[in-house]
């Protein structure tokens, strides 16, 4: 074993002694404290299906429920066309109902149709496209590069048009497609909080849908500024990341005293973890250095609410818990607060 570990580069002799004072406990992985709960088994043995590429830009569109309820639908490909009963064994001749040139399938109905290519012609003449939206790709892919309102009226506008489309017969014309569309770019327009980018091509988007320009609001100036510590007591300012949840994370912590002065600054990283594990170790951490320096009274600055409740509570990841322990018989006073002051 020892030659194991050698050639894998780590000294056996410099290895970390787990803290011998407290007694062994088992650990549940899957939760943050470590207890077992029905919930985290559960989410450990379910399977979980791909997760839907398209799912945001359906959801997050300032569209009625109703209609989003069948783009849903529209989408996952579960409308009763002819070419679903033909999947089911029914022996019939396919027809498109509306052009009556080509064998109905969802695929041509929603685009390659006469009629469904009309429609999106005249959306994307109004949305300042100069391609045509031949499948659904093209039509997600129209959203990138845009200004945040413009996104919300090109969703409204596409999800509202497949609606309209698919619902359509022989008596729908362009122009009550045409009108439905509008109007849930009008809602959509009404409801969204986001705004154009100052641009001439943004403004004539919105000219065209005939609606007010939206501009974004004014930035305003945000004072900061940061208290010093009474004497005898160090503050620490940290914070830890990842990037991804979870994925690479790292930590990092500024040590000052009461006369602004910066005791220490350190760094490091911690592999694949979560936010909230690379929160808590960086709050650990920053304690830890703090207390091997000699300070007994420490104050502890840091902007995560869930990773500062949960020392406050003592309820900190089991992951942290021995580190913790540790860093709490080498100090006198420790506290952990949110950061209520200005950066
Ligand atoms: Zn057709």
């Amino acid at each position: 074993m020892k030659q194991i570990l050698c050639n894998l580069g780590v000294e056996i002799s410099q290895l970390e002694l787990p803290n011998q004072h407290r007694e062994d406990s088992r650990v549940w992985r899957q939760s943050t404290d470590g207890l077992f709960t029905v919930g985290s088994a559960y989410e450990v043995i379910r399977e979980r299906a791909n997760a839907l590429p398209w799912t945001k830009f359906l959801w997050t569109a300032e569209v009625l429920p109703r209609t989003l309820g069948t783009g849903w639908k529209v989408l996952h490909g579960a409308m009763h066309t002819n070419e679903k009963l033909r999947g089911k064994n029914f022996k019939m001749v396919s027809r498109c109902c509306i052009c009556t040139v080509a064998e109905e399938t969802q695929d041509h109905i929603l685009f390659e149709c006469s009629f469904a290519q009309r429609c999106w012609e005249l959306i994307a003449h109004n949305m300042q496209h100069h391609t045509r939206i031949a499948n659904r790709e093209e039509m997600f892919i129209k959203c990138r590069n845009e200004s945040p309102l413009l996104q919300d009226l090109w969703k409204a506008a596409s999800i509202s048009c497949l609606v309209a489309v698919i619902y359509g017969n022989k008596k729908s014309s362009i122009s009550s497609v045409m009108s439905q569309v509008r109007r849930a770019v009008n809602r959509a327009n009404d409801r969204s909080k986001k705004h154009m980018h100052n641009t001439t091509r943004d403004l004539e988007v919105l000219k065209a849908w005939k609606l007010p320009p939206k501009l974004r609001k004014a930035p305003c100036t945000l004072e900061c500024y940061w208290v010093a510590p009474p004497s005898n007591m160090i503050k620490v300012n940290a914070d830890g990341c990842s990037r991804g949840n979870p994925k690479n994370s790292g930590w990092g912590t500024l040590l000052r005293d009461s006369n602004g002065n910066v005791i220490g600054a350190y760094i490091g990283g911690l592999g694949i973890a979560t936010n909230f594990i690379a929160e808590s170790f960086a709050i650990v951490e920053g304690i830890s250095k703090a207390a091997e320096l000699g300070w007994k009274l420490i104050l502890v600055e840091f902007d995560s609410t869930a990773a500062v409740k949960s020392f406050q509570n003592d309820q900190v990841h089991w992951q942290i818990r021995a580190a913790l322990d540790k860093v709490k018989e080498l100090a006198d006073w420790i506290i952990v607060t949110n950061r209520i002051e200005g950066g």
